[in-house]
């Protein structure tokens, strides 16, 4: 079924678990990632940034095979804009049925991030959607973001941000940056500055950039009130590792079989960090209080 975000990460706050954002950009992906939450028992999120729409996946099209697969599936589902930062691509995808959006205005100062969110949230309340939107800024891995100090959440700020803003959930930056980390590096995630943004906000809060984090970090960023975690670099290197070994090992497959062997082998891995986030066999609140947002 097909329900806000709100009320996921709410329920996920409330119980010290986090749900798995995947970017999701073909129909292999979205069956891996609605088979493997159904078979968790699981609420999730399908993801999808602006980038990856204009290159590979455009809205029209993949957002109708969202919407059909996930509304028959047996756990809760949100859609989720993620990274939108342009009034045209958040409004599409209001219009085009997304429950979630993510407003990311963390490279604008701080009042034009406040002042632009309060925008998009009374759009986003309108369409009875969700509102993510980051505050510090979670960058680059290749660039070393995660180890520019100066780029994470700053606690004061935060609180003022959320009661100005009212969002739903909040990203923070705490020492993780998108894309794949330098070979053999781990990022060194700030826990103090989580658990103090966590017990001074008392949100739902979102971690972006976790892949190659290691499962250690991510343990512990949930147990101090992570809520949601965006997957995406990880998921799409074991995507192609599977392809990569099947056909070295058969280089005549199947085109449909080739495909399949990739599908399975990513819901084998979004199954294990369902698992590993705590959001297995979750799905069992009251999903029809889902759209009520107010
Ligand atoms: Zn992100």
């Amino acid at each position: 079924m097909i329900t806000s975000m709100k009320s996921m990460l709410d329920h996920a706050s409330e119980n010290n678990y986090a749900v798995m954002a995947v970017n999701c950009v073909s129909m292999e992906i979205l069956r891996a990632i609605i088979d493997a939450a159904e078979e968790q028992h699981s609420p999730i999120i399908v993801n999808i940034s602006p980038r990856q729409f204009k290159a590979h996946a455009p809205l029209e099209l993949i957002v109708p095979m969202y919407t059909s697969y996930a509304a028959s599936a047996s756990v809760p589902i949100a859609l989720n804009l993620d990274h939108g930062q342009s009034y045209e691509d958040i409004t599409k995808a209001l219009r085009l049925g997304f429950t979630s959006v993510m407003f990311d205005g963390s490279t604008l100062p701080f009042e034009k991030n406040i002042e632009y969110t309060r925008i998009i949230r009374s759009l986003s309340r309108e369409y009875a959607c969700s509102l993510e939107a980051e505050l510090g800024h979670v960058g680059v891995a290749a660039e070393g973001d995660d180890e520019t100090n100066a780029l994470y959440t700053d606690v004061d700020e935060a609180v003022q941000f959320i009661q100005q803003t009212q969002v739903d959930c909040l990203a923070v930056a705490i020492g993780t940056a998108h894309g794949s980390y330098p070979k053999g590096k781990k990022p060194k995630i700030d826990f103090n500055r989580l658990k103090e943004l966590k017990e001074a906000l008392k949100i739902p809060l979102v971690l972006h950039g976790g892949s190659g984090a290691g499962e250690e970090n991510i343990r512990r960023a949930v147990q101090l009130g992570i809520n949601k975690i965006n997957v995406c670099t990880d998921l799409f290197n074991h995507g192609r590792e599977a392809l990569r070994t099947a056909l070295t090992e058969t280089p005549h497959i199947d085109l449909m079989d080739l495909q399949h062997v990739s599908q399975l082998a990513m819901k084998d891995y979004i199954k294990n960090y369902i698992a590993m986030i705590g959001s297995s066999n979750r799905y069992d609140y009251d999903v029809s209080k889902a759209k009520a947002l107010d």
